[in-house]
């Protein structure tokens, strides 16, 4: 045997070693924060206040019910534009942050507005974060109240949506991480109206849609009580779902599981366009699309819980590349 060789051979032996044991190191440095940041039990003040904010904000009078062609959807949109600004979103959209689209209602065309802000990680491929932030303005055919018109302030539908949409882009932008996805955040108007805004940015998407690694869709998080489960649905658009949310340690509340993928809300156009798409929700109840839709009766910290089980379903599967769609047999 060649002494020299050998030498040669155990130091490298020694210094492949020491890169282990560094990336060991780093990495039991690293668990612990990730293990942090997936305890979806804890309770964060600063994000209670911030939610608490964003959906006071939406569902206050002043936003007259968010009804697409209206003052309420024009104060709703730049509420949210002036949100993603302060988180530092780029704007994504086709003027600025905003997407308009045009669809008419009777003899009228009313104009609506996509709201569209964007992490870039200089990464391959994008996630897709969305919630609708209109609602049904004074009522109309889609409430279930049938007296004298009223505001339907829509706290719950879906001010609670689109106030986690923006605790998601604070917590992705701030949380010292460059994940391996870039992520598009997208508030869409005109859901209650047949999801138009969702089916509309499919059709004209402001990135190329084969660049969409998956879509994770917010509609109605407001109103978990105790012992209520979190229900995700769209588990048939990938094989991928199941064991990774099973995966997340959380005790905060159970899950519904269901494998439904085209349900009626936003995610469904994506998974109509062959894009792995999961939707969130704590399930109808008795002020669904009712005045009676208010701020007060938001549960804000099993919210917050929420947003954290969602932040950490994102974390885990971040490395783990493109999502794969499955087409479900019917
Ligand atoms: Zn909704």
């Amino acid at each position: 045997m060649d002494q020299k060789k050998y030498t040669i051979t155990t130091s490298s032996w020694k210094y492949n070693f020491m890169i282990i044991k560094k990336s060991l190191i780093l990495s039991f440095m690293l668990t612990p924060f990730t293990i942090l940041s997936q305890d979806c039990s804890e309770i964060n003040k600063k994000r209670v206040t911030r939610l608490q904010a964003d959906i006071i904000t939406l569902a206050s009078n002043e936003m007259e019910g968010r009804e697409p062609g209206t003052n309420g959807e024009i104060k709703a949109r730049d509420y949210i534009i002036s949100r993603m600004q302060e988180i530092g979103l780029k704007p994504k959209g086709t003027d600025g942050f905003i997407q308009a689209f045009t669809y008419s209602e009777g003899d009228a065309a009313i104009q609506a507005h996509n709201v569209v802000g964007f992490i870039d990680n200089d990464a391959e491929k994008t996630v897709v974060i969305t919630a609708h932030y209109d609602h049904l303005g004074y009522g109309g055919s889609g409430s279930k109240y049938k007296e004298p018109s009223q505001i339907h302030n829509g706290a719950d539908d879906n001010a609670s949506g689109t106030a986690a949409l923006l605790e998601l882009a604070h917590l992705i932008k701030n949380n010292n991480i460059k994940e391996h996805n870039n992520f598009l955040f997208i508030a869409f108007s005109a859901e209650e109206k047949g999801l138009l805004g969702s089916k509309y940015y499919v059709m004209n998407p402001s990135l190329n849609l084969n660049e969409i690694n998956y879509v994770l869709n917010m509609d109605m998080l407001g109103r978990m009580e105790p012992g209520m489960a979190l229900t995700v649905e769209g588990l048939g658009s990938s094989l991928i779902w199941e064991s990774s949310l099973k995966e997340i340690e959380c005790d905060a509340f159970p899950l519904t599981l269901k494998k439904r993928e085209n349900g009626p809300s936003d995610h469904a156009p994506f998974y109509e366009a062959g894009i792995p798409a999961l939707h969130f929700w704590t399930g109808k109840h008795d002020d669904y699309h009712k005045p009676s839709d208010d701020a007060e009766k938001i549960n804000f910290r099993a919210e917050s819980q929420i947003i954290s089980f969602i932040e950490a379903l994102i974390l885990l599967i971040d490395s783990k590349g493109k999502v794969n769609f499955h087409l479900r047999e019917k």
